[in-house]
């Protein structure tokens, strides 16, 4: 879902609470970025989510993208940052805003921080998880069948974004995971090294319950948050 209320108490763009979730799929991205996005009025921008709803929208994006997805490999930079661009440039965000799937590659966090310039610092949490959990953890994720959005762990029935039934998704196949690990390793890794030596970066441990992982965001938010201001 992708809330737009603003409960920040800080209005100013410079002051806005700008957050990346990074991690391998199935680190628990999805879930993390959608409580703390309506924990503080943010909104949630999950870039897999978008190309899942214009795959089942039909549009041309869609359709190009879906061969891409279904193989497990990355769409291109140049889209991935047009659609970003395009998203944080609305009025919603301005307050802040939560990236799921973005960036994934180096070119795109540059692209990343030149679309920040001058809104507020960017908060950087790395979820860590083994990969033998993700691969289990992925063989049981949901999403909605009739809009695309990943299904959170809190969605017992069906979605809740617009009622449709939960299936799995095409790419949480394992031989298709085996290679979006290998892309994450290859491709999106890397952008550790590009983030760890800010002030504003902070690693989880994501192999824990997702209650638990929430506190440690928490906590880590704050601490990012205040070293952010020094
Ligand atoms: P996700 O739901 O984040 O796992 O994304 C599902 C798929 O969408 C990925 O395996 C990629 O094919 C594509 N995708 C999502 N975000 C990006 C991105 N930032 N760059 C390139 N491809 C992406």
């Amino acid at each position: 879902m992708d809330g737009v209320g603003n409960q920040v108490a800080h209005g100013a763009e410079a002051q806005a609470l700008n957050v990346v979730m990074l991690g391998p799929p199935g680190a628990g991205k999805g879930t993390q970025a959608q409580r703390l996005a309506s924990g503080h009025g943010l909104p949630k921008i999950s870039t897999g989510d978008i190309l899942r709803e214009a795959v089942q929208a039909g549009t041309e994006m869609g359709l190009a993208a879906r061969v891409t997805m279904e193989a497990g490999n990355l769409i291109g930079d140049d889209v991935m940052i047009g659609i970003v661009t395009e998203r944080l440039d609305r009025p919603d965000a301005r307050v802040g805003f939560v990236l799921d799937g973005f960036p994934r590659t180096v070119v795109q966090a540059a692209a990343l921080d030149g679309m920040v310039d001058g809104r507020g610092p960017l908060v950087v949490l790395d979820i860590v998880v083994p990969e033998d959990v993700l691969v289990r953890r992925l063989a049981t994720r949901r999403i909605c069948s009739k809009c695309g959005v990943n299904a959170v762990v809190e969605w017992t029935g069906n979605c809740q974004a617009c009622g449709g039934t939960l299936v799995a998704r095409i790419d949480d196949g394992v031989e298709i995971v085996r290679e979006r690990l290998k892309v994450f390793l290859r491709q999106t890794k890397p952008l550790v090294d590009y983030y760890s030596t800010r002030s504003t970066f902070r690693s989880i441990d994501g192999n824990q319950p997702p209650d638990v992982v929430t506190a440690k965001i928490k906590s880590a938010l704050d601490e990012a948050a205040r070293s952010a201001t020094l």
